[in-house]
């Protein structure tokens, strides 16, 4: 049976993605921080500017929200993405922005860097076809209960598109007990940098739903040598419209990737100095 995943699958080099000037799968640790929903101009500002201060690599927020309930917020729409491209373009970050329908995919472009395939979507084909035939880079999130061969076949979508520009994302997958929101498969993540040469991230917060759990989640995937972590923030965690059990604050994300650098600095020593033994 053919692997369903021809041009995703593992090759003798790595793939770098570069989205608006941040690099995924060149060694380093991307951070990508912002709120889960853009909710404004002001607070979009604040984010902007601690993502930058603290080193963080690109600026996230959600303008078309994927609730479970349709009662909770949907998000301010095409209104948001002037407001997150104000602030990112202040603070000198890109951006990246999910997109829900393939009818949102013209406006994002004109606005963002990168445009997200949320794990609700995850295998949304003609989505897949719309956001891929754009060129922008892909961030594709791994559906709650899908497979690696899935995400991986899914994947392969964009990149029969003749697009590569493809960041694969592990964000939690369904577990048994409620105590997190979902499981992190960090296994999971690690198994597919060998089963494929595009970069991997992993998204903390969705996949546990608590902020105190998401510095130890990311230093975790940064020791474990995968690409970069994408992180739910808010100045006001509290005040978030959505997920604000999970929303860390703008002093946090500054001390993850203070951690973040320290651990991909120790990695670095260790790498050359094996190097320096060869
Ligand atoms: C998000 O990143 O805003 C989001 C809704 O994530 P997921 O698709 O992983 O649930
Ligand atoms: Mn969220």
């Amino acid at each position: 049976m053919p692997a369903g995943y021809e041009l995703a699958k593992r090759i003798d080099r790595s793939t770098v993605v570069e989205a608006g000037g941040a690099r995924f799968g060149d060694g380093g640790f991307s951070l990508i921080g912002g709120p889960c929903s853009i909710e404004g101009a002001d607070q979009m500002e604040r984010v902007a500017t601690a993502v930058r201060d603290a080193g963080g690599a690109m600026l996230r927020g959600g303008a078309y929200k994927p609730r479970t309930s349709p009662y909770d917020f949907q998000g301010l729409g095409d209104r948001a993405l002037p407001l997150i491209a104000d602030a990112a373009e202040h603070a000198g970050l890109p951006t990246v922005v999910e997109a829900l329908a393939e009818s949102q995919v013209p406006l994002l472009q004109t606005y963002v860097d990168m445009i997200q395939i949320g794990a609700r979507n995850m295998q949304n084909v003609p989505l897949l076809r719309a956001a891929a035939r754009t060129g922008m880079p892909i961030l594709l999130k791994r559906g709650p209960a899908a497979t690696l061969d899935e995400l991986l076949c899914a994947a392969e979508y964009v990149l029969l598109e003749g697009n590569e520009r493809v960041v694969l994302c592990e964000r939690g997958i369904r577990g048994f007990d409620s105590n997190t929101r979902n499981v992190l498969d960090l296994g999971g993540a690690l198994r597919l940098k060998e089963l494929s040469h595009l970069p991997v991230i992993v998204d903390p917060s969705h996949a546990s739903g608590r902020r105190s759990l998401i510095e130890p989640l990311t230093l975790a995937a940064a020791a474990a040598g995968l690409d970069g972590a994408v992180v739910e923030m808010h100045p006001e965690p509290d005040r978030s419209r959505s997920d604000a059990p999970q929303a860390i604050d703008c002093a946090t994300f500054a001390r993850i990737a203070a951690g973040v650098r320290s651990i991909t600095g120790a990695l670095r020593g260790e790498a050359s100095r094996c190097f320096s033994v060869l």
